[in-house]
């Protein structure tokens, strides 16, 4: 099936208006639509009502604010890519958005529909998740915020109800700070075979005070390898720390065999691409690309 059901349509003049839309059963935000419009024309997913939010410019911004990067939901992933000031706080969102899809799919895909589509293999859902942002979700009576790492339930399910929106992302920006993403894909543009972020502080003697890893496309709970980062807190960083948070962070995900490769190919990927990304991280960290 190739045609969309019967849908209809409203394109939002305000969060109000779309938050008083989306209180209706059966209805879907239509942001870049990279995702949802392939969905419903497969019928996976058949809302009865759109509602569109590209006229709501105060969702598309990425400012520096207080100590916290604000990614609005509708920011696309070209604005993130080119963003001078997510690049220098966190160069993990450079890493990964050179490496979503293709300049087509960033020109119009969004921040926030990649966050919301909650596909297991969502570059931005494990690079948010290694940052421990929080998303601010609008409801018609106010705001609620979600740490990411609790925002999505399963695949394709997120804490998003009736009558909410996702407004923005905020990632706290940290002193002595390093970031990385390492993806695998079979070709330029694909999708991640694995892939692994990861976000590092140092304390003042150079030694971990926190590590954040997020993995994507391995079945890892809530995108995190949380073991990993326990097993670093604390610690020197050093290849050998980092060898074993690779082997860890392998060891405890759930890759499962399919088209893009066996499951110890997956592991072993996981490894390999963590302790990449770990020693990327702490070399930003110590070279000064720091928040
Ligand atoms: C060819 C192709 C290749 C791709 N490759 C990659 C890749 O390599 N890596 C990767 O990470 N992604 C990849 N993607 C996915 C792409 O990043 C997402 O499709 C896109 O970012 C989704 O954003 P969108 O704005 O198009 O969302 P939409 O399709 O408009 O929406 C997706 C879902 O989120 C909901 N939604 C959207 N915005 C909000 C909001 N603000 N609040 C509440 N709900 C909302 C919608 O209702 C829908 O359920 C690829 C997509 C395509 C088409």
């Amino acid at each position: 099936m190739q045609v969309p059901a019967h849908v209809e349509y409203e394109r939002a003049g305000s969060v109000q208006h779309a938050l008083s839309l989306l209180s209706r059963p059966e209805t879907r935000v239509l942001a870049g639509g990279h995702s949802l419009i392939p969905m419903m024309k497969l019928r996976l997913a058949q809302p009865e009502l759109l509602v569109d939010i590209n006229g709501l410019a105060e969702l598309a911004f990425i400012a520096l604010d207080g100590g916290q990067l604000r990614i609005g939901a509708l920011a696309r992933h070209a604005d993130l890519l080119s963003s001078a000031v997510a690049g220098e706080c966190f160069p993990i969102f450079h890493d990964a958005e050179r490496v979503v899809a293709d300049p087509i799919v960033r020109l119009w895909g969004t921040v926030g529909g990649s966050l919301c589509q909650a596909d297991p293999s969502e570059d931005l859902s494990a690079a948010f998740a290694a940052t421990r942002a929080t998303a601010v979700i609008r409801t018609l009576d106010g705001e609620r915020t979600v740490p990411v790492r609790h925002f999505h339930l399963g695949p394709y399910e997120t804490v998003i109800g009736r009558g909410e929106l996702l407004a923005e992302i905020r990632v706290p920006v940290l002193p002595r700070t390093g970031s990385a993403y390492q993806k695998v894909s079979r070709r330029v543009g694909d999708w991640s075979v694995a892939a692994a972020g990861a976000v590092l502080q140092l304390d003042p003697e150079g030694d971990i005070a926190s590590a954040g890893i997020g993995l994507t496309a391995v079945g890892a709970e809530h995108f995190v390898a949380a073991e990993a980062e326990e097993f670093l807190r604390g610690r020197a960083a050093d290849e050998d720390s980092f060898a074993e948070a690779g082997k860890i962070a392998a060891r405890h995900c759930h890759p499962v065999a399919d088209q893009r490769g066996p499951e110890d190919f997956k592991r072993h990927l996981v490894a390999e691409l963590t302790t990449r990304a770990l020693g990327r991280a702490a070399a930003r960290a110590t070279e000064g690309n720091t928040a």
